[in-house]
């Protein structure tokens, strides 16, 4: 099994406070990994690391084996990993495919021609083709989610790390994203999944790891790590134990 994501002793401190503690992970190839853990547990930081949005403060980040740790951002996104809700958050006064073009010619290094026929395919494949001429200041949050999914698609990642991007929505439209996502996979994309929602999570993720005051308390099957009596304490006090 090949490690296409791995992080090494992955460290980082905000002034006084470790977000992220000597984690160490890896993601294979095709797999969808979740990584959960209450509020505050260190989750965002970990994504804003990978991509290169802030180097850590130790620690390596690997993807297939090069040594990415500190590359700036728009450097991961054309290497192939791409993190949704971050590449600039949507142009709101463009129409939703103008906003995949953007992603397809910069995230993706397409010129104009190619980047149409790969935004309009990527729309397709989110299910907003019909929406594609509607500014995107004005589609729901259901479509919002769809639009940050197309936008890093449109960059031919070969992972994609999901930050809370089933936040706000309603569980069919859950299931509905759960199933866009397996789809997704079954192209070939490796997925990470940072998701609130544990019933999404808990059903996507072949593995899953846990994160408690920037520590990795635990790691495996979502049935393994659901009964891990450090995870179950980790989460007393949050609602949706
Ligand atoms: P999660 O995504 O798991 O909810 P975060 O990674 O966003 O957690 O945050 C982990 C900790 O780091 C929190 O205490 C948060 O307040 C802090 N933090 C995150 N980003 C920054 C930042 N840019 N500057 C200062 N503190 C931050
Ligand atoms: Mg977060």
């Amino acid at each position: 099994m090949e490690k296409i994501l791995e992080g090494i002793k992955v460290t980082k401190s905000f002034g006084a406070l470790k977000a992220l503690s000597s984690v160490d992970f890896y993601v294979n190839r095709g797999e969808i990994l979740g990584i959960i853990g209450p509020n505050g547990s260190g989750k965002s930081t970990l994504f804003n690391v990978i991509v290169g949005v802030f180097p850590p403060d130790e620690g390596k980040i690997l993807f297939k084996g090069t040594d990415i740790t500190g590359m700036p951002t728009h450097r991961i996104c054309r290497m192939g990993v791409v993190k949704t809700s971050q590449i600039v958050q949507p142009f709101s006064s463009m129409t939703v495919l103008e906003n995949v073009l953007v992603a397809a010619m910069y995230g993706g290094g397409l010129p104009l021609k190619n980047a149409m026929k790969v935004a309009e395919e990527v729309l397709k494949v989110v299910g907003l083709y019909e929406k594609k001429d509607v500014i995107s200041g004005s589609i729901t949050i259901p479509e919002m989610r769809r639009l940050e999914l197309a936008r890093a698609l449109a960059t031919d990642p070969e992972v994609i790390l999901l930050d809370e991007n089933m936040a706000g929505l309603t569980p069919r439209e859950i299931d509905e994203a759960l199933e866009m996502l397996r789809e997704i996979n079954r192209k070939g994309i490796t997925l990470v999944v940072v998701e609130h929602v544990m019933r999404a999570v808990m059903g996507i993720s072949e593995r899953i790891i846990v994160l408690d005051y920037g520590v990795k308390i635990a790691e495996g099957t979502p049935q393994q790590v659901a009964e891990d009596p450090k995870v179950i304490e980790a989460y007393l006090g949050e609602r949706y134990v």
